[in-house]
């Protein structure tokens, strides 16, 4: 019976030994660097992908609309007053500027670490 009691004191101090270990991921700062922005705290825009212009939906990127011409009775292209007839409209989401704050770190440049989070 002794001899057991002493196995298993020796694999608890090696199973203590393990958890003290640090975390390979982390090195125990139980936060990482961002995955997403790489740790610049800015992303390119989810809404257009960093150009910072999106498709204009009133002319679906023509930058012509079908208009009723009074005066024939029919109808006629007419310039895009929505976009000027560029076709293109600066992005709502970021203005136009193409990037956005990181919406994973939300601009803290860091993320909890995955490997440490069950603690
Ligand atoms: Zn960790
Ligand atoms: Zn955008
Ligand atoms: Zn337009
Ligand atoms: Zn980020």
């Amino acid at each position: 019976m002794k001899k057991i009691k002493k196995i298993l004191f020796i694999l608890c101090s090696f199973a203590l030994m393990s958890c003290g270990v640090k975390c390979e991921t982390c090195h125990d700062k139980h936060e990482i660097k961002c995955t997403r922005c790489n740790g610049v705290g800015i992303a390119n825009c989810i809404s257009c992908g960093g150009i910072g212009s999106q498709m204009c939906y009133a002319c679906g990127g023509t930058g012509n609309v079908m208009q009723m011409d009074y005066v024939t009775g029919g109808m006629r292209y007419t310039m895009c007053y929505q976009c000027g007839g560029l076709g293109r409209r600066n992005c709502l989401s970021c203005g136009g500027a193409g990037r956005t704050t990181c919406t994973t770190c939300h601009g803290s440049k860091k993320i909890p670490c995955p490997d440490c989070e069950q603690e």
